[in-house]
């Protein structure tokens, strides 16, 4: 009889637990997996897969307002939010029902409850039921963090953002990184009248300071009443909605609040601490670059270790963690260069280092543009794009590569594998331009 009921149990299954689930069971291991909520986890559920649908969906205002300018018109169209949410959930439904289906082709048994852990080799799951594992996977993800404000109760998160019934009319979205950035941008495509503080002087701090300067003027150019240096003094619930009293003086009257302000890992009330766990000041799980804790059965991936909290990212963790475990190849997950996109409007698709970090490093070129692309002259938009490529001076190597405008996502993507191979400045230039497209500035920068 086998020593453990399996060789792997994963607690939680949003992107990393899940593929890392897949990939063990397709070794042959044994492999259970306990989920609380809905199979998926943030990405799918309620972060980047609803967010991007709601990027799409805001973005048609602006388009019909564009397609004047090629000849066609429209009567001003009506935005139904009952309706496009139907449509998301539906599709998150979907979605989460293939990762069901995949998990259980892959043989993975599945439990729909919470599991916490016993001993070092056990788990128990929420109905009661107790299960002992060889080694024991921790993947439960992140929440958002709400500061301690007066009035914070009045205030929601992304969680309940996802989940609204109705769209407010007049918005305050407090915080300035990727998730604040993304939703104003979201509101304010769809027509609410859309404000947001920012606590320090400029939003998306750790981005290059041209690409924050860039986002944020194209934002408030959009019409997004973007303070900075502003902050929440405390929130009042009133007759006719809520009343923001600020920090640097006066009141605004909004009918939601939310905050973005970033999210803390998902450890609490697992008994991790208690089976000596070591967890970070914010509850992250403290591993080691094989993703393993301080008892060595059990291991963690994804936002709950608070590493590089991103989707992508923690399914290389889980795949090689899967590496190390099942398959005898000891693989460390790779966190140099990861290309990222933030989904602002425009988009920004950065890969590399920014221009402050690249300096720390000896001298530099920087190669940049800035234009309006052949799209928005005839659409009438003032929006402009940014390119900019850090070269190392000695070395001509490309150090990063930062771009703003419709297609940033996409572009940086392909732009990270040149950087990633360690392309030069040269190798850019030597590529023949594709034309007409944005993009084509990358290798005419001159
Ligand atoms: P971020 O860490 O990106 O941003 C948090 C923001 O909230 C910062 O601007 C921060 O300010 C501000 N803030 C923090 N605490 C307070 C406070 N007490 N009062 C006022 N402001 C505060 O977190 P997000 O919540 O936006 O997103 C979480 C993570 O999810 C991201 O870091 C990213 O890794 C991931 N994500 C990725 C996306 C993508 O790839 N497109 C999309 C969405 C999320 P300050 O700068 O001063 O610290």
């Amino acid at each position: 009889m086998a020593e453990f009921d399996y060789d792997l149990f994963v607690i939680g299954g949003g992107s990393g637990g899940v593929r890392a689930a897949r990939l063990a069971a397709q070794t042959g291991a044994r492999v259970a997996l306990a989920e609380e909520y809905r199979y998926g986890g943030t990405c799918v559920i309620r972060g980047c897969v609803p967010k991007k649908l709601m990027v799409y969906a805001s973005q048609f205002s602006e388009i019909a307002d564009h397609a004047e300018g090629y000849g066609w018109s429209f009567d001003k169209g009506r935005f139904s939010w009952p309706d496009f949410m139907a449509h998301k959930d539906a599709e998150i439904a979907r979605l989460e029902g293939l990762y069901h289906k995949n998990l259980k082709a892959a043989g993975v048994e599945l439990f729909d409850t919470r599991a916490t852990l016993l001993d070092p080799h056990r788990v128990a799951c929420s109905n009661g039921a107790e299960f002992t594992a060889q080694h024991i996977l921790v993947a439960t993800g992140a929440a958002p963090f709400m500061p301690d404000v007066p009035g914070i109760e009045h205030a929601i998160s992304s969680n309940e953002f996802f989940e609204l019934s109705a769209m407010p009319e007049r918005v305050l979205i407090v915080g300035g990184g990727y998730i604040a950035c993304e939703f104003a941008g979201i509101l304010n495509g769809m027509g609410a009248h859309v404000t947001q503080f920012y606590r320090r002087d400029q939003i998306l701090r750790g981005f290059d300071r041209d690409v924050r300067d860039h986002v944020a003027e194209e934002m408030r150019k959009k019409g997004i009443a973007l303070r900075i240096q502003t902050d929440v003094d405390r929130i009042e619930k009133t007759d006719a909605g809520l009343t923001v009293h600020v920090d640097v003086g006066g009141t605004i009257e909004v009918d939601a609040v939310i905050y973005a302000t970033g999210r803390n890992p998902n450890s609490a009330g697992m008994g991790l601490a208690e089976l000596g766990v070591e967890l970070a000041g914010n509850g992250a799980v403290k591993v080691d670059d094989y993703s393993q804790t301080a008892v060595p059965s059990i291991y963690a991936i994804g936002d709950v270790t608070d590493r590089m909290a991103l989707t992508p990212v923690a399914i290389r963790e889980g795949i090689a963690f899967v590496e190390t475990v099942f398959k005898s190849n000891p693989t460390k997950p790779d966190y140099e260069l990861v290309p990222t996109a933030v989904f602002t409007q425009p988009e920004a698709g950065v890969v590399g280092l920014t221009e402050g970090a690249a300096r720390d490093f000896g001298p530099v070129e920087i190669y940049r543009t800035s234009f309006r692309s052949m799209y928005h002259v005839l659409a009438r938009s003032d929006e402009r794009m940014l390119m900019k490529i850090i070269v190392q001076k000695d070395t001509r190597q490309v150090l990063g590569v930062h771009i703003v405008g419709h297609g940033a996502g996409d572009m940086i993507q392909l732009a990270g594998i040149a950087v990633k191979m360690g392309a030069t400045k040269e190798d850019f230039d030597a590529t023949v331009a594709v034309h007409p497209v944005a993009a084509e500035e990358l290798v005419t920068l001159r």
